[in-house]
């Protein structure tokens, strides 16, 4: 089999293995070429084509050309690895590259070192090998940048995040610089090999009360923990990181540069450098990658700048020594090794190169490559941007350039003649809506409202053209933790509008990736609801003209009056008459203050009837005055009041505030639009009452309702609904429904803003137009315009009519039924119970045929006379004989009630 192998090298057929490239002719055992092999694990096929280009470069320069043979193998497959090292031996190489699997490459460090191959590995190592060659700036240079860094920042405390127990040693030369008086350090591990979820450690770190952080890590673990603290909430203006991996210019950005969390970092290169440039070119070229418009080194990893550089290095030590490689047996363990091979290591090491690296200067003190400078980078809104430079022996000092305003159309800055795209909602009057037309209308003309006149007030003061395209009824989310957006803002942000305009509430959470005009428009969060219906009058409403004390005062005040008057009476002498006054010499004289007369004496008083009874002494006529006097007082204060109570019909309504809403009082059940920022209100509150109808949300989401006029639909359907809606809009509506009502005081205070493109370079002018149409009374008469103009005024127009209304049975029922339970219990008093029980009496007749005779008198209407009790009777007939009919006369007319003489 060897001798196989060998003989395909010598006859160069070992193409077929691998790739050769650099030379014409690569028979490095016959001295015309050195062989490089690349043995990698990079399936993108970068770090390839970076050694390819690194060798053709190289090759320009030198008169024993570089030759390239690479080797793919399966990432951490040291036996794959070590079997292409040995046809690589077999072919005589010169210099072996090794993968990033760092298992394999220590592995096949061994291997080489024991055949005294020069081996090279791009990444960072816990130990200078004494034997490989490493262009990695070593861990305590890393950890010398991260000191001048955080000195700068002058922290007190900090969190010390690592990914493995090798980059411990970074924090071990931290805390060696430091001293016993350093800041107070944290250490917590995210490890890549728990399922890649650092979660548990964010939520920790987010808990803590520490919010700078220190992360150090392989390349894909710190990419992937800057992508989890996102999620957990701890990407913002309150932390800090700095990152300790020099690849963090190749890391996804984009959804950092507005979190406004401070990211700074370091980079061993620029991505202006003309070597980058080439080779992301040549990337370009080979691969078809895209160049990144702004930042060319993103695409270039560390790996692949220091494998280009230690080409450069091989390049350059072969123009100073010799180099045979020869052919070795890897199987075959004495004295079979290169035999030049450690000295051109060592020779490697001792060169000092200053030019055409990408990493920058090269040079190494003992096996630890030294002399280099780090870019320090921070991530601004731009990008990556350069904040100073740190040099060993040098104290670090931030050097900020002047804030470069990085956008490139912004020309002088003026809107004329730009046209922009603006999100509008056709289904939310008044802010848009369809124009009914009989003729088909296309473009801007189609749409009309408050938004749409705001637009175009904008337009004329700024100069600007504009597209309106219906955005549908989704303003739109952001959501931190799947970092995505929705609706009108996934628009803005993807960049397919520039505006959105519709009642559009300006929130946090919105504003993280978008941005908002000033608020043209105040609002809060409010009830919408049917109007208290009205209640049925009482049936004693008359008696509400004076409260229950009143009313109860009154008859203690007649009860003590009329007994005032018997009391009075009796003791005038004055009061005392003679009944008789045809005889001057009475023998008794009689008193007409009776307690019943006192009774009815005061009644007709108090009822302003007077009566025929006139007090003659002066005690019983001052109290008499008196008693007329407070009745005067009380009947007009009575009547005074009687119409309003009368006509009072007390509108009630189950709800009357949230709190009636949150208890579901009588069963009103309530709901929002389901995507706006009214249910997000509710959704992340910490208000008992708010959670609490959060809670009730959530459970009957057949309540929340895609928008708002399906909102004022359910509710006026009347079936106990009530929706949360803003001021505004429930003024738009109240106005237009008139049986619709607000109820309760608003929830909170917001506004509606107009949004745009985060950092759009237009916001000043636009929010100095906005404020110029507030200040002109432009905003307060599209206002009126659109919410008490058009479409408004029926129900104005209904209660102007409305008159003072009519008194109907309802509201005078109750002195009906006084009426009639009166007549009732007179009636029942003077003829059927008293009178007849006292003649039947009498007459010594049953009571019941007294009591029918004396109903037949009563109604047999057509006679107006009745005869005194006669012999016809039925008292005669009753009676028994032995009563004559003188007798009876004479007792009739006795015991005859004086009324009923009458
Ligand atoms: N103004 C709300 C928003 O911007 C929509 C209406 C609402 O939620 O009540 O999402």
């Amino acid at each position: 089999m060897e001798f196989w192998l060998i003989l395909l090298a010598i006859l160069g057929l070992n193409r077929v293995q691998g790739q050769i490239y650099g030379g014409s002719s690569y028979g490095a055992a016959s001295g015309q070429a050195i062989r490089l092999g690349l043995i990698t694990d990079d399936e993108t096929d970068r770090i390839r084509q970076t050694f390819e280009h690194a060798i053709s470069v190289a090759n320009n320069e030198l008169s024993v050309p570089l030759v390239g043979q690479t080797e793919q193998v399966s990432y951490g497959n040291s036996v794959q690895a070590f079997a292409q090292l040995c046809n690589m031996m077999q072919s005589g190489v010169g210099a072996v590259f090794g993968p990033a699997a760092k298992h394999t490459a220590s592995h096949l460090l061994n291997a080489c070192d024991s055949k005294d191959i020069p081996f090279v590995y791009p990444h960072l190592s816990g130990n200078a090998q004494a034997d490989g060659f490493n262009l990695h700036p070593h861990q305590e240079d890393i950890a010398n940048a991260l000191y001048g860094i955080i000195k700068q920042f002058d922290w007190s405390r900090f969190i010390f995040c690592y990914e493995s127990p090798e980059y411990l040693a970074i924090l071990d030369h931290l805390m060696t610089l430091y001293g016993i008086k350093g800041p107070v350090i944290k250490v917590m591990r995210y490890d890549l090999n728990l399922n890649g979820n650092y979660k548990s450690v964010l939520r920790r770190i987010r808990k803590s009360e520490d919010s700078r952080i220190v992360v150090v890590g392989s390349r894909e673990g710190v990419a992937e923990l800057l992508r989890q603290a996102q999620q957990v909430g701890i990407m913002n203006e309150d932390y800090t990181y700095v990152i300790g991996n020099l690849d963090l210019h190749t890391f996804e950005l984009e959804e950092y540069k507005y979190s406004e969390a401070n990211i700074t970092g370091i980079r061993m290169f620029s991505p202006d450098q003309e070597e980058v440039r080439d080779l992301v070119e040549r990337l370009h070229q080979e691969l078809g990658e895209s160049e990144p418009a702004d930042n060319g080194a993103s695409t270039i990893t560390m790996a692949m700048a220091l494998t280009y550089d230690a080409v450069r290095v091989i390049a350059e030590t072969t123009k100073h020594l010799p180099y045979q490689p020869q052919i070795l047996n890897c199987s075959e363990r004495h004295d079979n090794v290169q035999p030049d091979g450690s000295t051109f290591r060592n020779y490697m090491r001792s060169l000092e190169i200053k030019e055409k690296t990408i990493t920058g200067r090269i040079f190494f003190e003992g096996n630890v490559r030294k002399g280099f400078t780090f870019d320090v980078i921070e991530l601004q809104t731009s990008g990556l941007v350069k904040v100073g430079t740190w040099e060993e022996g040098q104290e670090f000092e931030f050097k900020r350039p002047a804030q470069v305003i990085n956008f490139n159309d912004i020309d002088d800055g003026s809107l004329v003649n730009k046209t922009f795209k603006v999100l509008i909602s056709v289904a939310t009057k008044p802010y848009a809506s369809l124009v009914d037309s009989i003729d088909t209308l296309i473009g801007n003309n189609q749409y009309q409202g408050y938004g749409v006149d705001l637009i175009k007030e904008l337009a004329d003061k700024l100069g600007f053209n504009f597209t309106f395209l219906d955005g549908g009824i989704d303003y739109g989310s952001f959501n931190k933790t799947t970092n995505t957006t929705t609706g009108m803002l996934k628009e803005i942000v993807e960049g397919r509008a520039d505006l959105a305009i519709t009642d559009l509430t300006i929130t946090s959470e919105r504003e993280e990736v978008i941005d908002f005009s000033i608020p043209f428009m105040n609002l809060g969060i409010a009830i919408l609801y049917v109007k208290p219906q009205k209640a049925p009058p009482a049936l004693f409403s008359f008696m509400d003209p004076f409260s229950e004390e009143v009313w109860l005062y009154l008859g203690i005040a007649y009860v003590g009056v009329s007994l005032c008057f018997f009391i009075l009476g009796r003791l005038s002498p004055t009061e005392w008459d003679n009944p008789f006054p045809c005889i001057e010499e009475p023998e008794e004289l009689e008193n007409q203050f009776t307690i019943n007369n006192s009774l009815w004496f005061t009644t007709g008083a108090l009822l302003q009837q007077g009566s025929e009874i006139a007090p003659k002494s002066l005690s019983t006529r001052t109290i008499a005055a008196i008693w007329w006097f407070f009745t005067l007082i009380m009947v007009s204060s009575y009547t005074a009041n009687l119409a309003a109570f009368l006509t009072i019909e007390n509108p009630t309504s189950p709800i009357n505030s949230v709190e009636d809403l949150a208890d579901n009082k009588e069963g009103v059940q309530y709901g929002a639009k389901r995507t706006g920022s009214t249910r997000n209100f509710f959704l992340t509150s910490e208000d008992p009452i708010y959670m609490k109808m959060n809670e009730y949300m959530t459970n009957n989401p057949s309540m929340l309702l895609d928008n708002n006029q399906d909102g004022v639909e359910k509710v006026k359907s009347g079936n106990k609904y009530a929706f949360l809606m803003e001021s505004t809009s429930i003024e738009f509506n109240t106005v237009r429904e008139c049986n619709l009502t607000k109820v309760g005081d608003a929830l909170d205070e917001k506004g509606y803003g107009i949004a745009m493109v985060k950092n759009w370079p237009y916001r000043d002018k636009f929010n100095n137009a906005l404020l110029e149409l507030q200040e002109q009374g432009v905003l307060a008469r599209l206002k009126n315009k659109w919410w008490n103009e058009i479409g408004a005024g029926v129900c104005s127009a209904k209660s102007s009519s409305d008159g003072p209304s009519e008194l109907g049975v309802d509201n005078l029922s109750g002195i009906y039924a006084v009426l009639a339970v009166g007549t009732i219990i007179s009636i029942i008093f003077s003829i059927f119970c008293w009178c007849i029980f006292k003649k039947a009496k009498s007459y010594e007749v049953p009571f019941c045929d007294a009591l029918v005779e004396e109903f037949k008198i009563v109604i047999r209407f057509s006679e107006n006379e009745r005869a005194l009790k006669s012999a016809q009777s039925v008292y005669s007939r009753s009676r028994n004989s032995s009563h004559s009919i003188e007798s009876l006369k004479t007792d009739s007319e006795e015991n005859m009630p004086p009324e009923e003489a009458d």
